[in-house]
């Protein structure tokens, strides 16, 4: 099966500052959804030029004022960036961490105007929404999250603060594609025990994992229906930063947010 290019399109307006973000903001009542790419930022090559990713080398000023940008056009007063580290560990926020955020991989709030973000450049980056019960999740979920069930952990955070999965719409975001990420043999074995759908093989036939199949049934296993795709492939996709195409790179992100 080749990558697919289901793109989730809303068109919408980015925010008050102007139209500088130009992909899609997904609408699902008042929460918006968007996803990142390289483009308009300042930061130089190799991180050119939106890099939101502070821990990859990028000159920390042309971050900051990156992640300013990137709020500013999407309306948010502040942002939650995590210290992710492939974890499972959820956690429920009502402000940024500052200097020193915990190690995390998910986050969920109930704040309007705080936005949630996940770095990614490669691994999946995970939106999840419950417009009734004004909640929102952002989860980092590559190859040890996936294993590790990230995603079901921030659904299970969510439920038990009066989220409904029933309810809830879920983004998964631009990631390596199964036909691409190659891995081990005796990883894909591993990995496909825990989570069967993610076995795969690349377009040149040699053992790969297939991370989106394994959220969107994680996904489905915790009782969210409403699944959407951003099914671009990180490797195949020039206009993303991929650390398996580039290795010295920058972060796009997944954002979240509960509009006025
Ligand atoms: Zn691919």
């Amino acid at each position: 099966m080749p990558c697919r290019t289901d793109r989730v399109v809303t068109a919408g307006a980015a925010g008050a500052s102007g139209a500088e973000y130009a992909g899609p903001v997904i609408a699902i009542e008042r929460v918006r959804m968007a996803f990142t790419d390289r483009h308009g930022g300042v930061s130089a090559e190799p991180y050119g030029s939106r890099n939101l990713g502070g821990a990859v080398g990028d000159d920390p000023a042309a971050v900051a004022e990156n992640r300013a940008k990137t709020a500013a056009e999407f309306g948010v007063d502040q942002v939650v960036f995590m210290r992710q580290v492939h974890s499972a560990d959820v956690a429920y926020v009502t402000g940024p961490f500052g200097a020193e955020p915990p190690a995390l991989d998910a986050v969920l709030t109930d704040r309007p105007g705080l936005g949630l973000a996940v770095l990614v450049a490669d691994c999946a980056p995970v939106l999840v929404a419950d417009p009734v019960a004004g909640l929102v999740g952002a989860a980092h979920s590559g190859r040890p999250g996936t294993e590790a069930g990230v995603v079901t952990a921030l659904v299970e955070a969510m439920a038990a603060r009066g989220g409904d999965p029933a309810r809830m719409a879920a983004a998964i975001g631009p990631c390596a594609c199964g036909r691409c990420y190659e891995v081990p043999e005796d990883l894909r074995e591993r990995v496909a025990g825990r989570v069967p759908e993610t076995w795969s093989t690349t377009s040149w036939d040699t053992p790969a994992l297939d991370i989106r199949a394994g959220i969107a049934a994680q996904l489905e296993q915790a009782g969210v229906a409403d699944i959407r795709h951003d099914g671009r492939c990180t490797i195949e996709t020039p206009d993303l930063y991929s650390y398996r195409r580039e290795q010295r790179t920058g972060r796009f992100a997944g954002y979240v947010w509960i509009g006025d």
